[in-house]
């Protein structure tokens, strides 16, 4: 089975989020099952270097504005076919947005010709290689389905579209539709049409022949007016093609047996080695070695959706609980500064480093006792994965893939073993609150935690069961 990935972040190259961590991990696991897997991405400068080891395999004169090349090239155990239109992507700083924090002006460009190449390789292939599915992911590749639907039904390979974000839809003016030649009768309230605007997410939606997200929490939550952001009706209609499939993580990278961020490695039979990881974030936070209750962590945008201003109001609890919070996060200004406000309110107790740290993420999963995450929606997340696998409780609220991947510590569960962390619900500060004293009164029983800890490393958080229901799903599309 050949398939084609089509998307606009890859770890470990260019990373804003969870979907780069997806697009680095899951076609090595697909591999392994035996699929010849390809993934198409723009070079940005992080790609640059990569892009010179390869070789082109197509070129553009002319690609939306300037010259283009197609780089067939080989890293970190990826098969990448690299999209380098310097006009587009040769440019400093986020990948979304320009210096002002504004988006680009030219993503319809930028991210549109990403796939109308895409759907070039999909329809009539390069060097004798032809997918026979495309998975198109998020609004940036969303038009990759439409674009192969135009192209014909008798070369069309099969297409899927994951939802990762619903939140990030790529709605642009209605006449970017003529940029692409999408004809009016695709472009309809049954089409790429969403109130007036041509949608990326919404053409993906309607062309494509199966759609996935990535929680089957979320896939249901998607269907009501309250998560669906508009586009639950669409859902709704083709909820048959519909489905959710849990995230994994890549357990190379993340294993604290092996990971060389952190201070000292350690299994779930050498836990007390994690203590050294606790000295190192103190260190790194200026948190004070007197804390009686659990360090909390943060590793997050800092924006609406992760629910970050409910711990701010929450702070006083876990403090006053004796409990330390350690947070790395950049995002929404007042939030940045709500955290770095607190910071000095409670000096040695909450340490708050602002910006991008991929080497630090990982030893604030090794040295806290629990992960914090309050989202007010979660189509899966990662970093509760990551802190399953290195032993830090997830605290989380019920929704999306965070009700997916971690057991409440009830009674019941702690008793079974299956307990893996807290979940809460509502999303309040009230009951975030509760959820941390629920959480210091585990930690204050260390028996109990010690076996949650135990269970949370036991979890399955790789991509054993994920990367062959993706194929089942390009099987049952593909042979059709
Ligand atoms: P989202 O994609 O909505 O941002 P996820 O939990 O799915 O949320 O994925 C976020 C990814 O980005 C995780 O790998 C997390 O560790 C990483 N991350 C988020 N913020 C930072 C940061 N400030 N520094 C380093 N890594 C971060």
């Amino acid at each position: 089975m050949k398939v084609l990935f089509v998307a606009s972040e890859c770890a470990p190259f260019v990373k804003t989020g969870g979907l780069a961590d997806v697009i680095g991990a899951v076609p090595k696991a697909l591999a392994a099952l035996g699929v010849d897997i390809r993934v198409i991405l723009p070079v940005y400068p992080a790609l640059a270097r990569v892009a010179k080891t390869g070789k082109i395999v197509t070129k553009f004169d002319e690609l939306f504005g300037g010259e283009a090349r197609l780089i067939a090239a080989k890293s970190e155990g990826l098969n990448l076919l690299l999209l380098d239109a310097p006009h587009l992507y040769d440019r400093p700083g986020n990948i979304y947005l320009d210096d002002s924090g504004q988006d680009w002006p030219d993503n319809h460009l930028r991210f549109g010709a990403l796939c109308f190449v895409a759907a070039k390789v999909a329809t009539e292939g390069i060097k004798r290689w032809k997918p026979a599915v495309v998975h198109a992911h998020d609004w940036q590749a969303g038009l990759t389905p439409l674009l192969i639907r135009q192209a014909g039904a008798k070369t069309c390979p099969r297409s899927v579209i994951t939802i990762h974000n619903i939140a990030f839809q790529g709605l642009f003016h209605w006449t970017v539709k003529d940029t692409f030649s999408i004809p009016d009768e695709l472009f309809t309230h049954e089409g790429a049409e969403f109130w007036g605007h041509l949608g990326f997410l919404k053409a993906g939606l309607s062309f494509s022949d199966k759609i996935t997200t990535v929680s089957p929490t979320y896939a249901r939550e998607l269907l009501t007016a309250e998560f669906g952001m508009g586009l639950e009706g669409v859902l709704q209609a083709r909820r048959g093609d519909f489905s959710g499939i849990v995230n994994g993580i890549d357990l190379r990278a993340w294993n604290p047996s092996t990971d060389q961020a952190l201070a000292k490695n350690y299994t779930s039979r050498s836990l007390g080695n994690k203590e050294q990881n606790r000295v190192a974030l103190r260190t790194r936070f200026g948190l004070g070695s007197d804390a009686s209750g659990p360090v909390f962590c943060v590793v997050s945008r800092l924006t609406e959706q992760k629910g970050l201003d409910l711990l701010l109001e929450a702070l006083p609890v876990l403090v006053g609980r004796g409990a330390h919070l350690a947070l790395l996060g950049s995002g929404e200004k007042h939030l940045e500064q709500g955290f770095l406000d607190a910071a000095q309110q409670y000096p040695g107790q909450v340490g708050v480093i602002i910006g991008y740290d991929e080497e630090l993420s990982h030893l604030m999963q090794g040295g806290s006792d629990a992960i914090l995450v309050p989202s007010r929606f979660e189509p899966c997340g990662l970093t509760q994965l990551y802190g399953l696998r290195y032993g830090t409780l997830p605290v989380v609220a019920r929704t999306g893939g965070l009700a997916d991947t971690v057991t409440d510590a009830d009674d019941a569960a702690i008793k079974s073993k299956r307990a893996t962390g807290i979940l809460f619900t509502p999303v309040t500060s009230a009951a975030l609150r509760d959820a941390i004293h629920r959480t210091c009164d585990l930690f204050d029983q260390p028996k109990v935690w010690r076996s949650l800890m135990r269970n949370a490393m036991r979890y399955p958080v790789g991509w054993d069961q994920s990367a062959p229901a993706y194929l089942e799903l390009y099987e049952t599309i593909a042979t059709k």
